[in-house]
């Protein structure tokens, strides 16, 4: 789950980490409102969205008076930056910036380890850094036992060449961070800007924050899981309770288990053909779910055809046999049908499909066999 800057913010609060005082609000009357209880100028406008860039396109601006708070919360609510339209803005207390750097936690699958990453060049986009200049970031591999302590903090601040007056305070903000990103059950935080104050100070001026929705029952994330963007088809899968990721093309997917629905993107692309999206619908495939992933796969317009792929594990295969069979009967589908089931009694399941098969309703033997009729049924392939 991706928070958008000011939750951020409020999360990396909850850890102590320094953020400047401010409020978020969705109405130009809102933002002066801030302003005024603020006190202090100028304020910072930022355009509340989930995507980098947003001072470049125009989302975020400094205000000198209410005139210019007025004038820049209209010009930016309601903004679409990157396809995203601004909903809410963040207002805060402008800081004095001597120098940007760059930090962040992340999981290095590979290694089983934390990554850390700090730069002296922060403030633009890492991966740029990356690409121009790979030395100017520091990088930390962390083992989630033993942890980050302060020493190892201070020699990677030294590493990453930040100015030796922003040594104290970075070293204080990093073990912060990872606590944060720890125990708050981040996947991902990054400071960037993280700043250097004229006056010694350090200070996060923007934050990123993914957190891992499998640790959601040992938090309180009601607020953050309210504003999540999904598309409409997102939405009413997630109110049906389905692992449901929307893609951009046209081969409907439903499949039992994670795994084998991501084996299905594969093959649907081997087949040359695009997934509409991913569906996993677990193990007990009832006639509940499946009609439930049949209609949200309907819904979708740009869905040519379903490719429904199961492989019967302790679910045998006439009750997903059955659960095909009544779910049809229950809603009325626009796409024609390419049903793959093996596994666990594949052939009693067959046999239970078998008099309801049509042009509509095929069933192929095999994963790729399935995915080419699928593929070709959607008109491409
Ligand atoms: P992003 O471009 O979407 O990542 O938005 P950021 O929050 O990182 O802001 C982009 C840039 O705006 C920063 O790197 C700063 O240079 C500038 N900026 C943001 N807040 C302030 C502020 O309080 N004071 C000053 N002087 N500049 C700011
Ligand atoms: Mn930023």
């Amino acid at each position: 789950m991706d928070l958008f800057e000011y939750q951020g913010k409020q999360f990396f609060s909850n850890f102590d980490i320094p953020v400047s005082a401010g409020d978020v609000v969705t109405t130009v009357d809102g933002a002066i409102a801030v302003a005024e209880r603020i006190g202090r100028w100028p304020v910072v406008v930022k355009a509340q969205v989930q995507v980098g860039g947003r001072g470049k396109a125009g989302g975020i601006k400094l205000a000198n008076d209410l005139d210019e708070v007025r004038q820049y919360a209209s010009d930016i609510i309601g903004m679409d930056i990157k396809g995203h339209t601004v909903e809410r803005v963040w207002i805060e207390e402008a800081s004095d910036i001597a120098e940007e750097y760059y930090a962040s936690f992340t999981l290095d699958r590979s290694r089983k380890q934390h990554l850390g990453m700090l730069s002296a060049q922060g403030g633009v986009e890492i991966e740029a850094v990356a690409e121009t200049d790979p030395d100017a970031i520091a990088k930390i591999w962390i083992d989630p036992v033993e942890g980050l302590d302060e020493a190892t903090a201070r020699a990677w601040v030294q590493a990453a060449k930040l100015n030796p007056e922003a040594t104290d305070g970075a070293v204080d903000i990093l073990l912060k961070l990872y606590r944060a990103y720890v125990e708050g059950d981040a996947d991902l935080v990054e400071i960037n800007p993280l700043i250097l104050k004229p006056t010694g100070e350090v200070h996060a001026l923007d934050a990123k924050v993914t957190l891992d929705n499998n640790a959601a029952f040992r938090h309180e994330w009601a607020d953050y899981e309210a504003t999540q963007e999904r598309d409409e088809r997102e939405q009413a899968a997630h109110e049906k309770g389905l692992q449901y990721v929307g893609l951009d093309g046209s081969v409907g997917i439903i499949a039992n288990g994670a795994g084998l629905a991501m084996s299905t993107l594969d093959v649907v692309n081997q087949a040359g053909g695009k997934p509409a999206n991913f569906l996993d619908i677990g193990g007990g495939a009832n006639a509940d779910v499946m009609a439930g992933a049949l209609e949200v796969i309907n819904n979708d317009p740009a869905v040519r055809s379903i490719f429904i792929n199961i492989f019967g594990g302790i679910t045998r295969g006439e009750e997903v046999a059955n659960g095909i069979v009544e779910a049809l009967n229950r809603v009325q589908i626009n796409s024609p049908i390419v049903i793959r089931l093996d596994g666990t009694n594949a052939d009693e399941g067959r046999a239970i499909l078998q008099p309801h098969l049509s042009d509509a309703l095929q069933m192929q033997p095999t994963m790729l066999d399935a995915a080419r009729t699928a593929v070709a049924l959607a008109g491409n392939g």
